[in-house]
């Protein structure tokens, strides 16, 4: 089953989540509620002045400065949720669902979960998502936050160690996002079935380098190391080029596929 919560179309409606955004372009994750105020440095903005407008439209503060406001998109939610962790960048999130090909009705096994932002993005891609995450608190808030964000959907947490073992058989897909990815490769031999892809997403090439070592003399093949710049534009009329700030490094993404056992 996918993520049963319908499109979300048509006015903004109370209890949904908007995205208040200034003349400097900076937004503001709300959520809506009659009879509630929305404070910024720019005045007030009244959530029953939002609520029935058509998204795309725009509002006016209390001192008279304008906002725009829209649904957010995944990308703004997982930069702006509550967070403990270190979330997954958004350009990274898109690169991982392809490199890790995650597909509706795919059994996906993520280790650690952190604040969940990786698990909306493959939920979000119709798979059925089940993390392991040794921080009792990270499991309850990114649960919280799948839930609020994502809504009704194939998910769950445990509070497990992944070093430790895999319960789980048969798996399509193994997504591993915490410092020793290696230790998993025994336990993701025996969980994945053959042909399905392994992902580690790691923060140093010296990370990398023991991981691929290790998946050398292991069942997984094929495997692919890369990362992703994103490089954002200022576009005016008469000045067009890049902005002068990237976020010029993330993790590593590397990816195999099991092999079928031998005989
Ligand atoms: N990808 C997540 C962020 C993960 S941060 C996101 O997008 O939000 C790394 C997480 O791995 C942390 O929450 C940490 O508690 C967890 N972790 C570290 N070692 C682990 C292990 N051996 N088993 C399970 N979880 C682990």
């Amino acid at each position: 089953m996918t993520p049963s919560s319908k499109v979300p179309r048509g006015p903004l409606l109370a209890a949904e989540h908007v995205l208040l955004i200034d003349q400097k372009q900076r937004g503001y994750l709300t959520t809506l509620a009659s009879g509630q105020i929305f404070h910024t440095h720019a005045g007030m903005v009244a959530h029953d002045d939002v609520i029935g407008l058509a998204e795309g439209s725009q509002v006016l503060t209390s001192t008279g400065r304008r906002f725009l406001v829209v649904r957010p998109t995944l990308a703004d939610v997982v930069l702006k949720m509550p967070r403990g962790a270190q979330v997954i960048y958004p350009k990274d999130l898109g690169a991982i669902l392809l490199a890790a090909d995650v597909g509706p009705g795919m059994r996906v096994l993520e280790a650690g979960v952190g604040s969940g932002a990786l698990s909306m993005a493959m939920l979000r891609a119709g798979a059925q998502v089940l993390g392991y995450e040794i921080r009792a608190d990270f499991a309850r808030r990114a649960r919280a936050n799948v839930v609020e964000w994502v809504g009704e959907a194939p998910y769950d947490v445990v509070e497990r160690d992944v070093y430790e073992g895999i319960e789980e058989r048969d798996l399509d897909r193994v997504v591993l996002d915490l410092p020793e990815p290696w230790r998993v490769l025994p336990h993701a031999e025996k969980a994945l079935r053959p042909g399905g892809i392994l992902l580690a997403y790691l923060p140093t090439i010296n990370q990398v380098s023991v991981l691929r070592a290790v998946m050398a003399r292991s069942r997984f093949a094929m495997a692919e190391t890369s990362e992703l710049l994103r490089r954002t534009w200022h576009v005016e009329e008469r000045s067009v080029r890049p902005d002068h700030r990237m976020v010029a490094h993330t993790g590593f993404l590397t990816t195999a596929r099991l092999l079928a056992p031998p005989g």
